[in-house]
């Protein structure tokens, strides 16, 4: 077991280094274009599979770390360049905690390489909980997938919406009710393959930011599957079922303990944004003239460096503790990876909107990134279990009490 340590091994610094030549040379400068154009962008994937970083080797290696800290490293990195091209390197990676959360050795080797392709032909994934009714309260899904004994089929109706990649990937995993009188303990999870007949793309959503990062709505029309996209199996899935409607079954429990490990990677993407926007808030600030002095000699100013420094640190120790914690599988006793993102989320917000104070009209305008970070950064409170989540979740957690 990896004793823990604030101190990267040479494998990890090596990483931040070639993360972070990436996104300072070829992330960032594009991030303006992207942002404007809304769209997936292509050419940066590209780039970034033909270096192997948008591959499945360098996804599994990273997650690999004993640590738990090189995927957090990743998503800080990444994201310091631009969150929106960042989700679009970073968004299959949910599809693969999807296959591999649920799936059967087999299934994880058929389709999670399908998730990234090859640099020649890209390939994406994408994950499908939320519905138009299910957001908060993912118990509550409508998409139903019923088995035709006759064909060994699965047949899916229902709309995805606020999907990363939604309709544009070449995998989707979409969970969907099975049973609905069970609630969550109903649902189950299956791979839709490539050019899939019935699953099509709803409305694509104009955002306040990660705008490159493409979400949009996920239709599903009698959308037949064969049993083998049911991940984990149907022998599995019935003896799941029937423990449930014993009462006996704590999947529930399972699925936020996996909530509770990816949270702190989505808390070190928001990190990545809040650095970025301290990072040019200092440089501005030393340069920055009025009154014949740089502004950073006003304390008023200088305090803000001091808190947005002080804050991004705390809500990186926090990320790091519950990344450990995943990693040399430590319970989360507190809702310690709720307590990273929910931290890490709102110092990203606070940190850009205090970027734009320092930068004053400079910071409100399109011609300087910090506008763009603070648009950035407000997913960070909503996606992947709102702040208000993250705080039911530690509440509950540290109470015992079921708070509503
Ligand atoms: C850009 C983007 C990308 C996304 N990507 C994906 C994806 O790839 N896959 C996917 O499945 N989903 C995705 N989502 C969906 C996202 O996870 C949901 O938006 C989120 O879970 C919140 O659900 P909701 O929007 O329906 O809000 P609601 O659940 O309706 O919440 C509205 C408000 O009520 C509050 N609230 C709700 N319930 C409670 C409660 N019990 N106590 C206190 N407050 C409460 C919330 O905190 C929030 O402030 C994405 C969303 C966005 C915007």
């Amino acid at each position: 077991m990896a004793a823990f340590s604030l101190d990267l091994d040479d494998d990890q610094i090596q990483l931040k280094d070639w993360l972070h030549g990436f996104a300072a040379d070829v992330i960032r400068p594009a991030a303006e274009e992207w942002d404007e154009r809304e769209e997936t962008p292509w050419p940066i994937i590209q780039e970034a599979a033909k270096i192997g970083l948008y591959d499945l080797g360098f996804f599994a290696n990273t997650f690999a770390d004993p640590t738990g800290l090189s995927m957090a490293i990743t998503c800080e990195e990444l994201c310091w360049g631009d969150a929106g091209i960042a989700m679009a390197l970073l968004g299959s990676t949910l599809a693969v905690s999807g296959i591999m959360a649920n799936g059967t050795p087999e299934q994880q080797a058929e389709w999670v390489p399908q998730c990234f392709g090859t640099p020649d032909k890209i390939q994406l994934g994408a994950f499908g909980v939320s519905e138009p009714d299910a957001g908060s309260d993912v118990s509550s899904l409508r998409t139903r997938a019923v088995y035709d004994a006759a064909t060994d089929e699965w047949v899916l109706n229902g709309t995805k919406t606020w999907i990363t990649n939604g309709g544009i990937a070449d995998v989707h995993v979409i969970v969907a009710a099975v049973d609905p009188e069970l609630k969550a303990r109903g649902h189950a999870s299956f791979v839709i393959p490539p050019n899939t007949p019935g699953l099509r793309q709803g409305q694509k959503f104009k955002k306040m930011g990660i705008r490159a990062s493409h979400t949009a709505e996920v239709i599903l029309e009698d959308v037949r599957l064969p049993g083998s996209c049911l991940l984990g199996g149907k022998d599995k899935l019935d003896e799941r079922l029937a423990r449930a409607r014993e009462g006996k079954s704590n999947k529930s429990q399972a699925a936020m303990a996996t909530f509770e490990a990816s949270r702190p990677l989505v808390g070190a993407q928001a990190i990545g944004i809040a650095r970025a926007a301290y990072e040019y808030a200092l440089e501005y600030a030393k340069e920055r003239v009025q009154f014949g002095r740089p502004i950073i000699e006003n304390q008023s100013i200088a305090f803000k460096l001091a808190d947005m420094k002080t804050e991004i640190d705390a809500a990186r120790l926090l990320v790091w503790r519950a990344c450990w914690m995943g990693a040399t599988r430590k319970p989360f006793l507190n809702g310690e990876g709720s307590m990273s993102k929910l931290k890490a989320g709102e110092v990203a917000v606070k940190a850009t909107e205090e970027a734009i104070q320092i930068l004053g009209g400079y910071g409100y305008v399109r011609e300087y990134p910090v506008e763009r970070w603070h648009r950035d950064s407000k997913i960070y409170t909503i996606f992947e279990g709102t702040s208000e989540i993250q705080r039911l979740v530690i509440a509950r957690n540290v109470s015992g009490v079921h708070i509503k």
